[in-house]
């Protein structure tokens, strides 16, 4: 039988412009044409999976407005099954607003939109109660709200499917969070979400060596995944479970753009999961698949195929 991905998550749409520097307040700066792209970590990682190769089902929830028709033709075109995706009657798409200026220093602005109101019942009506197979991965992230994602988090396992996380954006610790990480299998963050879950201060460019990292990963194992996984940018990604303790180098690319990385290593990483390739082969084939992703600008824009994983892994 083949294994499907179950991607519940977030759908936005992208608008970026280029400033030749960021307005202070009250402040008008002209820029660049605006660019338009399909965005948010669910959609993302649901396009991600499909181009890798696997079966996807995407669950969320869209404005209905032109762009959510659009982000819905957009996984359409992917092959991505959308028909647990649906528009909020009254609902604005989720829409990021991106300023980025000449050196690459930005600033975002989010509307999670329709993203914020899928909660609980609603996933229940998208999904007719059935949101995943025993032999199925359901894939979460932190950008719909967090009683959804438990939710699903705990249907997915009452049916027997693997669970993975991938704890982004950053989350606040709390009652709600502690009771989610239990309920997955396999936790999924990058350097600042992991210190954020453990409630340690991050100092971005600090030099954390290895064994730290698989000690964090070890202390974040205790509370509740019994797989951890740590990206660490070029440096790959150390990963913790049951059998294995691994570290994957970082695959030497040329990086123009880290943006769709992380969404394009936690798709390869619950393909292969789930199809039970062993963790350290799991870990290497989305650390190729996050390294080709930095080497083209844009979030599902750059995401690679699984030819070009396939390429990098030769
Ligand atoms: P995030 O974007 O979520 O912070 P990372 O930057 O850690 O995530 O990237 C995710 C994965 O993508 C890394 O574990 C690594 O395997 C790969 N990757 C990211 N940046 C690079 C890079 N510059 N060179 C090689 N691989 C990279």
């Amino acid at each position: 039988m083949t294994e499907r991905l179950v991607v519940v998550g977030s759908l936005n749409m992208d608008l970026s412009v280029t400033v030749p520097r960021l307005p202070a307040p009250g402040e008008t700066v002209s820029g660049a044409d605006v660019i338009r792209g399909a965005g948010g970590k669910g959609a993302n990682q649901a396009v991600a999976a499909a181009r890798l190769g696997a079966r996807v089902r995407m669950v969320g929830l869209l404005g209905d407005d032109a762009f959510g028709s659009e982000l819905r033709s957009c996984l359409a075109t992917e092959g991505v099954d959308d028909r647990a995706v649906a528009e909020l009657p009254g609902a604005a798409s989720g829409l990021a607003l991106i300023v980025v200026q000449h050196d690459g220093e930005n600033t975002i602005t989010l509307s999670p939109g329709a993203n914020h109101h899928l909660d609980t019942a609603t996933l229940a009506t998208l999904t007719d109660g059935l949101l995943a197979a025993p032999t199925d991965t359901v894939l979460l992230q932190l950008e719909v709200p967090l009683p959804t994602v438990l939710a699903a988090a705990r249907t997915a396992r009452a049916a027997g499917a693997l669970t993975v996380l991938n704890a982004a954006p950053r989350p606040e610790p709390g009652p709600l969070l502690a009771e989610l990480l239990r309920e997955v299998d396999v936790l999924v963050v990058n350097e600042t979400e992991a210190t954020g879950l453990l409630g340690i201060q991050h100092r971005p460019g600090a030099d954390t060596g290895l064994e730290t990292w698989a000690e964090r990963a070890e202390q974040l194992r205790a509370l509740g995944p019994a797989t951890v996984v740590i990206t660490l940018g070029a440096l790959g990604a150390l990963a913790a479970g049951p059998l294995h303790r691994h570290h994957q180098p970082g695959f030497p690319v040329h990086a123009v753009d880290t943006v769709g990385a992380g969404d394009a290593f936690c798709a390869q990483l619950s393909i292969a999961l789930g199809a039970g390739v062993a963790l350290p082969q799991a870990l290497r084939r989305a650390c190729a698949a996050g390294a080709r992703a930095a080497t083209r600008v844009g979030a599902q824009s750059s995401l690679p195929t699984r030819a070009e994983v396939d390429a990098l892994l030769a």
